[in-house]
């Protein structure tokens, strides 16, 4: 008899995904590249519904009709190859998801051309990691609605619930559609743990608080307004000690962070649509000047700041502000991400519906949190919302916390502590809510040196200067 599904890819992401499915009471057929990770799956998990096959013929014969198959291969070239050495095998009607990283404008590319050849394509965007993968991640589909519908009941089974049941998968539009909003997830993601390292930075420097204490606050701020995953992990992360030293492991982790080129591609992508995106941008380059690691050491020698007074007020009211400053700047990295995804539904024609989009991050994904139900009913009380700070609760939370924002950069700077993001958030928002800005002197420039020309204030019109005679 033939299995319902197949998945291409065997390393962490597939297994998990495979398993997954499996553990729903659906047969999967399982392939790789190098039979040896085949094995190794079949060999880890006896009993299990897993069905082996060791060439793209036997694998892709092995399936149902329409087949339904699942990559989890590696984005880029090696998605490109499986597809090539599957196609001459799948017949018209037949469903190839790919639930890698990959880059979303390969996956509007891929869809055409397989659509030519009469393949559903989906690019999907799965978060979660190899737990998510295993017990439920937060899956975003795109592409061919049709094709998609034949594959929902299992993503409904496989994705994450929500504190309501719900599961965390919904179709997010055509082609590129799935893979552009994992793009901006992991965008957000990056936002996210960078305004959660400055907190941590601000703690440590300004108010010398030890790593347990620091531990301690964020267990409670994972009781707030800021509940989440990444809150709640840096909480248990500050608990982990060295084995070989004792000491918090945080303090013998080097400094300089990696990335795969995640945050970088939407922070290209606002860029080519013209849309701000300052706070993730800053998390990217923050990642950047880390991975300087030598070169900031040996300017450490060269460059001083300020001899300021340590810290005497009182701690704990620091901390409340730092937890409101960091609320405040979640907030602006949100209503950009959000506002990109706008722009961008518009550009790709994708018809985003982006309370559901919030929904579905509630939970199984890196970003899930509390206060995505507030992104979800702001867009329930108006989809065409242009920002979310104009919608009432993030008016009213982020005028409310300002304040705090504004003294914590303040001092952060006084003191030399770099807090790219958090200078970043109160910048949009004093941006976004600034009637007049100074690109008057801008326009006047421009004008100036290359004739570029301006428009006026007081009447219609493209106008030139002549700025050489006086
Ligand atoms: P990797 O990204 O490490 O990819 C390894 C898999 O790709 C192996 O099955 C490997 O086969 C296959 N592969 C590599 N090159 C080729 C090629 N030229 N032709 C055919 N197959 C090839 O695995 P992960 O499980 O970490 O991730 C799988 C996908 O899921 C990736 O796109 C990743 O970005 C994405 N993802 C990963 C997450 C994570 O937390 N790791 C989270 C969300 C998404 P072989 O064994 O033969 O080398």
């Amino acid at each position: 008899s033939k299995q319902q599904i197949g998945v291409v890819g065997m390393a962490v992401m597939g297994k998990n995904l495979a398993l997954n499915i499996e553990s729903r009471g659906y047969s999967v057929s399982i392939f790789n590249r190098s039979a040896s990770r085949t094995e190794e799956a079949i060999a880890e998990n006896p009993g299990k519904n897993l069905v082996p096959t060791y060439t793209i013929e036997e694998f892709v014969d092995s399936l149902e009709t329409p087949r339904k198959i699942m990559l989890m291969v590696q984005a880029g070239a090696a998605t490109d190859a499986t597809i090539q050495s599957l196609l001459p095998h799948l017949d018209k009607g037949d469903i190839l998801i790919d639930g890698g990283n990959t880059f979303f404008q390969d996956t509007i590319r891929r869809n055409e051309e397989l659509a030519n050849s009469g393949i559903n394509f989906i690019g999907t965007g799965v978060s979660g990691g190899e737990e998510g993968a295993l017990k439920g991640p937060a899956i975003m589909p795109g592409g061919q609605k049709e094709a998609y519908e034949l594959v929902a009941p299992i993503f409904e089974q496989i994705a994450a619930k929500a504190e309501d049941g719900e599961p965390c998968v919904t179709y997010i539009g055509p082609n590129g559609a799935g893979h552009y909003v994992k793009m901006a997830h992991n965008g957000i993601e990056y936002g996210d743990m960078q305004l959660i390292a400055e907190s941590y930075d601000l703690m440590s420097r300004l108010l010398g608080l030890s790593v347990d204490e620091m531990a301690d606050i964020f267990k409670e701020w994972n009781e707030g307004e800021l509940d989440s995953y990444l809150i709640e992990i840096t909480a248990d992360i500050l608990t982990h000690k060295d084995d070989e030293t004792g000491k918090p492991l945080v303090d013998v982790i080097l400094d300089a962070a990696g990335n795969k080129g995640t945050g970088k591609w939407t922070s290209q992508s606002a860029l080519d649509l013209g849309v701000p995106l300052p706070l993730i941008t800053e998390s990217v380059f923050a990642r950047y000047i880390s991975a300087m690691k030598e070169e900031r050491v040996e300017a450490s020698t060269k460059i001083k700041g300020l001899d300021v007074q340590p810290f005497e007020g009182d701690k704990k009211e620091l901390v409340e502000k730092i937890r409101e400053a960091l609320y405040f700047s979640k907030i602006m990295s949100y209503a950009q991400g959000f506002a990109q995804l706008r722009i961008a539904s518009e550009e790709y024609g994708w018809e985003l519906n982006y309370g559901e989009i919030a929904k579905i991050f509630r939970a199984g994904c890196i970003i899930r949190a509390k206060f995505l139900q507030k992104i979800t009913d702001a867009y329930a009380n108006n989809p065409e919302l242009k920002n979310l700070l104009l919608d009432e609760y993030f008016n009213e939370v982020t005028q409310k916390y300002q304040k705090s924002v504004r003294e914590v950069v303040a001092l952060a700077v006084q003191a030399g502590v770099p807090v790219p993001t958090f200078s970043s958030a109160i910048a949009y928002y004093d941006s976004y809510r600034s009637a007049d800005l100074p690109a008057n002197i801008i326009q006047a420039q421009r004008d100036y040196f290359g004739a570029h020309t301006y428009k006026r204030k007081d009447k219609e019109g493209i106008f030139h200067h002549d700025w050489y005679t006086k």
